[in-house]
């Protein structure tokens, strides 16, 4: 017997699935329902509950896997509320990690019911997100170009590469199962962006909400530098503008590449660094995981005696666009948007090398055993599945 595609979802089904859709807030629009009373009101309390519980689960699991039981039975008006709830108080915290790991998580509850969808819910939540999909008789659905590009370069699976898709004439031909993927990140993208919120009603969140708020810091911390025995002689203001750029992406909750990822913890290796200061500069990544990230930097560091794999050269960075030799326009210091002279010298071949002509100790094996020893491989895409890659990455730089 022929698999037959679940019934289409009724609009308030769909708004509650999708909370995120632009139109959902009709919802609620029968209950007038203010930010203060959202806050405040004992009648929507049940939906500050779930929605409490909606960033708890994301502050633990960002792989969005974890079940909130309340939230399925739900009724639409509800999970749209909770869902709001959440954005409000994440959108109103001082950092803005907690917000985008929240964001994969939401994305990837989207995905996990996308994936197995009607066409036709497929095709509706699409749409309405403004990446309009055709569905073809091959059973793949065609997506532009455009849409196609700006939805997948953020994702660091090597099957999203544009060269690896069937285009026509300006379209690109997904399965079904890479267009609800190509769809988590446009989720992703949009609830990584804080609501506007005026400063009083923030303010007004952050007293009502101050426990769950300080419960949140306590299970996503900032990156902090721990002092230590191996670490007392790191001078992360001695790292090039590649490694303080890295940094610096983790520490703000941006996605850091797969390549980014592996050079950053085997360049912390080398200049020093524990493995607890080492998986500190990964607790800001949106889709941190304690257990997954200590035991990937344990396999980098610990390979070959203790010596760790090889951080890449310069050239390899550059490859994958992580080197900054030009200044970061958006660095916070005059140091981080200027050019960098040392990088231009042509004897410059390492980010190591350039961290010892700065006055940094760098353990044995450092850049003059650059580039090779590392086995080429990928990890599978890193949103969920951890934050640090095994092995050296291939040479995509969407990875
Ligand atoms: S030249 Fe080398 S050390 Fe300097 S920013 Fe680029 S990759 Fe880093």
């Amino acid at each position: 017997m022929a698999v037959r595609d679940p019934p289409p979802l009724a609009e308030s089904a769909l708004y509650g699935e999708y909370p995120f859709l632009p139109g959902a807030e009709a919802l609620a629009e029968e209950m007038a329902v203010s930010v203060r009373g959202l806050l405040e009101d004992g009648a929507f309390e049940v939906s500050r509950e779930i929605g409490r519980a909606r960033v708890l689960a994301a502050a633990d699991d960002p792989r969005g896997t974890s079940t909130i039981e309340e939230l399925s039975r739900a009724a639409p008006e509800i999970q749209f509320l909770s869902f709001l709830f959440a954005r409000l108080v994440l959108s109103a915290a001082a950092s803005p990690a907690p917000l985008r790991r929240w964001a994969v998580a939401e994305s990837k509850r989207a995905h996990a019911r996308l994936r197995s969808s009607s066409i036709e819910e497929l095709g509706e939540v699409a749409r309405r997100l403004g990446y309009p999909i055709t569905e073809l008789a091959s059973s793949e659905v065609a997506l532009s170009l455009t849409d196609y590009v700006r939805l997948a370069v953020p994702i660091r699976d090597a099957e999203f590469r544009l060269g690896s898709q069937d285009v026509r004439h300006g379209q690109v031909e997904v399965s079904r199962e890479r267009a609800a993927r190509l769809l988590q990140e446009a989720v992703r993208s949009e609830l990584a962006r804080p609501m506007p919120i005026e400063e009083g009603a923030r303010a007004a969140i952050r007293a009502r909400e101050a426990a769950l708020l300080e419960e949140i810091s306590r299970r996503v911390p900032l990156p902090v530098a721990r002092p230590g025995a191996n670490t007392a002689e790191l001078r992360p203001d001695r790292f090039p503008p590649c490694i303080r750029k890295m940094r610096r992406s983790l520490e703000h909750g941006e996605n850091l590449s797969h390549a980014g990822r592996f050079a950053l913890a085997a360049f912390l290796h080398r200049a020093g660094a524990d493995l607890e200061t080492i998986v500190d500069a990964y607790r800001g990544a949106p889709d941190f995981d304690e257990s997954i990230t200590r035991y990937q930097i344990d396999h980098i560091t610990h390979r070959d005696g203790g010596k760790g794999y090889e951080p890449p050269e310069c050239a390899t960075l550059r490859t994958h666009g992580l080197c900054i030799r030009d200044g970061d326009s958006s660095g916070p210091t005059p140091l981080d948007r200027a050019r960098d002279p040392l990088c231009f010298e042509p004897f410059l071949r390492h980010p190591l090398q350039y961290y010892r002509l700065r006055g940094g100790r760098v353990l044995e094996g450092g850049e003059d055993r650059a580039g090779g020893g590392s086995p080429t491989s990928r990890s599978e895409e890193g949103s969920g599945t951890g934050s640090v890659p095994a092995r050296t990455p291939s040479t995509d730089p969407r990875q």
